[in-house]
C-alpha cells in the first residue's frame, strides 16, 4: 500500500508531520492520534495514510486498508486497556463528517445511546 497524500488536506498533514499530533500507534498504512476535541473520555481517531475522501470513495481495491484501519483500531483499544468502545464512521456531510479524509472514531470512557444519535 503507498502513501499518497492531499496538499490541502488536514489529516494527509498530520501524516505529513506538518501538524502536531500526539501519535498512538502508527504502522506502514495507518495512524492513530486522540481527537483534538473529545467528545468522550477516549476519543482516538484511526486514519489511513493514503488518502481517501470519504468511506463511499473506497472501492473493493481498498478492503485490505479499510481491514487494517479496523484491525488497527482494534489493537489501539487493546494497548488502552478498553474493552467497551463506540466506534463511528461519518460519512459526508449530511452524517457530520467534516474532515474530508476517511477516519474512524474510537470512543470510550462514557454511556452511549442505542441507537446512535
Ligand atoms: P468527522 O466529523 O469528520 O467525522 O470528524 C473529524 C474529527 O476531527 C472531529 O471530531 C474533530 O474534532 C477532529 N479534528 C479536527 N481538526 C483536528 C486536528 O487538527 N487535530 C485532531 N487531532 N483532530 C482534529
Ligand atoms: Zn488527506
Amino acid at each position: 500500500m503507498t502513501t499518497e497524500t492531499k496538499p490541502g488536506c488536514l489529516f494527509c498533514k498530520i501524516v505529513r508531520k506538518e501538524i502536531p499530533a500526539e501519535i498512538v500507534f502508527e504502522d506502514g498504512d495507518i495512524l492513530a492520534f486522540p481527537d483534538i476535541a473529545p467528545k468522550a473520555p477516549t476519543h482516538v481517531l484511526v486514519i489511513p495514510k493514503r488518502h481517501v475522501d470519504r468511506l463511499s470513495d473506497t472501492t473493493r481495491a481498498d478492503e485490505p486498508l479499510l481491514g487494517r484501519l479496523l484491525g488497527g483500531l482494534a489493537e489501539v483499544a487493546r494497548t488502552l486497556g478498553l474493552d467497551d468502545y463506540r466506534v463511528v464512521v461519518n460519512n459526508g456531510a449530511g452524517a457530520g463528517q467534516v474532515v474530508f479524509h476517511v477516519h474512524v472514531h474510537l470512543m470510550a470512557g462514557r454511556q452511549f445511546k442505542w441507537p446512535a444519535g
